[in-house]
């Protein structure tokens, strides 16, 4: 097996271009584990870890930019403003694969399971390509990820990163699993309250082929915050049936399967039961709004 190491984006490209067989290997948290168990054997393995231009975000006009080569590490000491992607992070693994692993990797791995996921679906963010000889291209997540460890990437092509539109107002990352830590998602859920566009934006992992946006139970909740005035004033309450509502409508959009890690009616139930403790902690923040 050849080990390319390239040690700028340039370089990559060219080398991924000249070898569209080589896997790209950020943190390898994903990859060294199909390697191990014999899973996978390349030809060649081009790893991304000096290409320092990966490992950056800068914010511009709005839009937050993540290089594919950050590490989750890296996020929860350098952007503690975006709450629920530190929580999603936070989550992922042991201090060792949070030092390793990469928001890239979580990308190019696309498990419905994937931490990192929900929240860049809520967040509605774009997923950023680029080839030595096409150059750069911007896919929406959901076109990004095809299925169940299936995505858009072309063999020619590296995950240059993720941009979205900063959005202000409250947020969470919440996981289910049957531990706490080293735990790999039953149910995950990603909601975040956009003030400016009156939207909640609500994101399921771990409990369909991939991750899945509640679009009716969006669509509920921000119609009640509109006719009762929460919007405009936080202060308002929403009625407890109206959320109940919302965790229902959330519950059923997932797509759960029975496997070893839950049944299918135990993930929908965790669903309902994240939804409305994600959305109660939000309109809650939104009375004290430590977000601004
Ligand atoms: C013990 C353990 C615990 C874990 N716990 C969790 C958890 O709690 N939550 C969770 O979500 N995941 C978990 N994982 C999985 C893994 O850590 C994450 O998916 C992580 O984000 C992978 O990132 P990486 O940089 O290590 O990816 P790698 O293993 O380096 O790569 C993964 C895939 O992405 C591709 N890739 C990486 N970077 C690029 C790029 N720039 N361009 C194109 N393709 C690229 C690779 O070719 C490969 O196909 C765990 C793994 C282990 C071993």
């Amino acid at each position: 097996m050849d080990v390319l190491l390239p040690r700028s984006l340039e370089e990559a490209l060219a080398l991924k271009a000249e070898r569209p067989e080589a896997i790209p290997l950020a943190g390898g948290t994903d990859l060294m584990v199909e390697l191990n168990f014999g899973r996978l054997r390349p030809a060649a393995i081009i790893d991304l870890t000096r290409v320092s231009q990966l490992a950056t975000h800068h914010q511009e006009n709005g839009d937050v930019f993540l290089g594919a080569g950050l590490t989750y590490a890296a996020i929860v000491k350098e952007l503690p403003d975006f709450k629920p992607l530190v929580q999603a992070s936070r989550s992922v693994g042991s201090p060792q694969i949070r030092h390793r692993g990469t928001v890239g990797g979580n990308l190019g791995t696309a498990s419905p399971a994937g931490d990192a996921l929900p929240v860049l679906a809520a967040y509605d963010a774009d997923v950023v390509l680029r080839s030595q000889a096409r150059g750069e291209r911007s896919l929406p997540w959901h076109a990004f990820l095809r299925g169940p460890k299936k995505t858009a990437l072309a063999a020619d092509e590296l995950i240059l990163g993720t941009r979205w539109k900063r959005l202000r107002g409250p947020g969470s990352f919440s996981k289910i699993g049957t531990r706490n830590a080293m735990v790999i998602a039953v149910a995950g859920l990603c909601l975040v309250v956009d003030e400016d566009g009156r939207r909640v934006n609500v994101a399921l992992g771990s409990v369909g082929p991939t991750i899945i946006r509640a679009s009716q139970a969006e669509a509920q909740i921000a119609s009640v915050m509109g006719s009762s005035g929460a919007w405009q004033d936080p202060s308002t309450t929403v009625p407890d049936q109206a959320i109940d509502e919302f965790a229902e409508l959330v519950a059923s959009a997932a797509r759960p399967l029975d496997d070893v890690r839950g049944t299918a009616a135990y993930r929908r139930h965790g669903c309902r039961v994240l939804a409305r403790r994600a959305l109660t902690w939000s309109l809650n923040e939104r009375r004290l709004p430590t977000w601004l």
